[in-house]
């Protein structure tokens, strides 16, 4: 079946793939007066990533931290259409014309919620459906590398999705619940209680400083016959951890983790993953075998499959190996009518959600000048008297030349546990500002909170944190 939009025939249709930071961010700005939209996610809600970490040991729940992409849509001056299903298939040489425009067709394939929200791979039915677009725009984000080590897929938590959180809280409620049920034996119980972070970029410092909280908190409390055998250990197979900050705040990262017993062991790369041990190389050489409990598995990004397919169809353009490439006006290249953000490409920026929600905005706006510009195009050629024609022609040499994409670096923060942060901040050209304790954590949380999306989300994390602070976090397992 063909997915029809709103559709408005006189306008041209823009299908956006994703509701993440970068795909969001444009559809908040996107001018739907000029344009019918459909969004198309797996999801049907943005995730504010930052505050995910948070949610793996109940510091704030969930919840608190997706806002319904059908909220985001519902302020649009027309209305926009969003499908919860999966792009499975870019097809640009279909091409079917229709009036002036170019039209392609492509596929998705309808998702059961279920499939989603346990993220199994069994679907147990299943729709292929074909949606005509004038311009895509590609914001699917990237997936969790694993670099063909093998095993962490199966035993290892990646930490990307709300699923992820869910199941990392999970299996660290489990890894307690066993070590504590009588007569497990020493080795055992130190085993399970050995919590394991591979990758000390943001994503495994904060996760591990999550996780030292909640041990600190909330578990000395509750099993205090456990909490003093738990052990967290940071692997990192480069010389130092947070490899994208300045060095005083790498000192101090590793400092703090010295002091909240965070084991962090540098220049180790893990080799492969069992099920209850993983093969570590040590920077002597030597191959070591260690026990853990619990496994989460954060060495950065590669590109999703239907960006590799894609890819595919441009040989000639498209050989980057980190995703997607663009030009300066994030248009696709080889391709007329579609666009890329976000992490599915491959910038000179970082994947970042600074960068992916700074594109969405600015794409937006390089969409609403090109409607203005084809619109004053048209009446131009319908204009009679010469006057008009001037005052049209002036007009149209104002938005003719869209300029490109520039990205404004605001800093980067990071929390690394005990109520301290560490930011690199840039204070204009050629100025920055290192700073890191907990003066930096009162900043990292404002900070937060005013980048969140909505009204919503801030009163749900505000009383989260409130709710944390005076009853401590739920050790419950769902
Ligand atoms: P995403 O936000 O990942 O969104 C991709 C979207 O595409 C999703 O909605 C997904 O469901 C959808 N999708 C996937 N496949 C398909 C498909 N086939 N068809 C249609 N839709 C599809 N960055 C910062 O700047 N500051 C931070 O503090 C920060 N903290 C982070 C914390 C964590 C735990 C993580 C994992 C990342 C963090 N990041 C942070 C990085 C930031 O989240 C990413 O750079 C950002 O999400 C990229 O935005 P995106 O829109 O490209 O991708
Ligand atoms: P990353 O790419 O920043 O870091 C991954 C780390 O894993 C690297 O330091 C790498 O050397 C290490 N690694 C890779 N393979 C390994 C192996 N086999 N064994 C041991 N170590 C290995 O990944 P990330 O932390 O997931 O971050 C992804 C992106 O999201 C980055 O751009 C980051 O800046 C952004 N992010 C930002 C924040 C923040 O600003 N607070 C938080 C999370 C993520």
């Amino acid at each position: 079946p063909l997915v029809q939009a709103e559709t408005d025939p006189e306008k041209k249709t823009i299908v956006i793939l994703g509701s993440g930071w970068a795909s969001t961010s444009f559809l908040k700005d996107i001018d739907t007066d000029h344009y019918n939209v459909v969004v198309v996610s797996p999801r049907n809600y943005f995730l504010f990533t930052p505050l995910l970490p948070e949610t793996t040991v109940g510091t704030i729940d969930v919840r608190s931290v997706i806002e319904p992409t059908r909220f985001i849509a519902r302020h649009k001056s027309r209305s926009v259409k969003v499908i919860e299903a999966e792009c499975t298939q870019i097809d640009p040489e279909n091409k079917v014309t229709h009036g002036l425009l170019g039209r392609y067709l492509w596929k998705i394939l309808d998702s059961l919620i279920t499939t989603y929200l346990d993220n199994s791979d069994v679907k147990e039915e299943h729709a292929v459906s074909t949606l005509c677009y004038d311009y895509l725009i590609v914001g699917v984000g990237a997936m969790s590398a694993t670099f063909g080590v093998k095993g962490v897929e199966e035993y290892g938590c990646f930490l990307k999705e709300v699923w992820d959180a869910q199941k990392i809280r999970t299996k660290l409620m489990n890894c307690i619940e066993t070590a504590a049920f009588p007569d497990q034996t020493p080795e055992e119980i130190d085993r399970l209680l050995h919590m394991v972070v591979v990758g000390g970029g943001p994503t495994g410092i904060e996760y591990a400083a999550e996780l030292h909280d909640f041990l600190v908190d909330d578990l000395t409390s509750w099993y205090p016959e456990l909490a003093g055998k738990v052990k967290i250990t940071l692997i990192e197979a480069l010389p130092n951890v947070l490899p994208a900050f300045s060095k005083k705040l790498i000192d101090y990262t590793e400092s703090t983790f010295k002091e909240q017993n965070i084991s962090i062991c540098t220049k180790t790369m893990v080799k492969e993953v069992h099920e209850k041990e993983i093969e570590v190389k040590r920077p002597d050489g030597t191959v070591d075998n260690i026990p853990y409990g619990l496994l989460v598995w954060a060495t950065g990004n590669t590109s999703r499959p239907l960006v590799r397919d894609l890819m595919q169809k441009f040989p000639e353009t498209q050989q980057a190996r980190r995703g997607l490439a663009v030009d300066e006006w994030l248009r696709l290249d080889g391709s007329e009518d579609i666009y890329a953000l976000g992490d599915a490409t491959a910038t000179r920026y970082a994947p970042t959600a600074q960068v992916a929600a700074q594109q969405g905005k600015y794409l937006a706006r390089l969409f609403k000048q090109l409607a203005v510009r084809e619109n004053l195009e048209i009446e131009l050629m319908n204009a009679s008297d010469e006057e008009e024609v001037a005052k049209k022609e002036r007009k149209l040499r104002k938005v003719k030349d869209v300029k490109p994409f520039q990205y404004s670096h605001q800093g980067s923060l990071c929390y690394i546990g005990s109520d301290k942060a560490v930011a690199d901040l840039s204070l204009g050209p050629g100025g920055s500002l290192a700073s890191g304790g907990v003066v930096t954590f009162a900043f990292w949380r404002s900070v937060y909170i005013s980048s969140l999306f909505s009204t919503r989300n801030r009163a749900l994390v505000i009383t989260d944190w409130l709710k944390k602070t005076a009853l401590g976090r739920d050790i419950s397992r769902e």
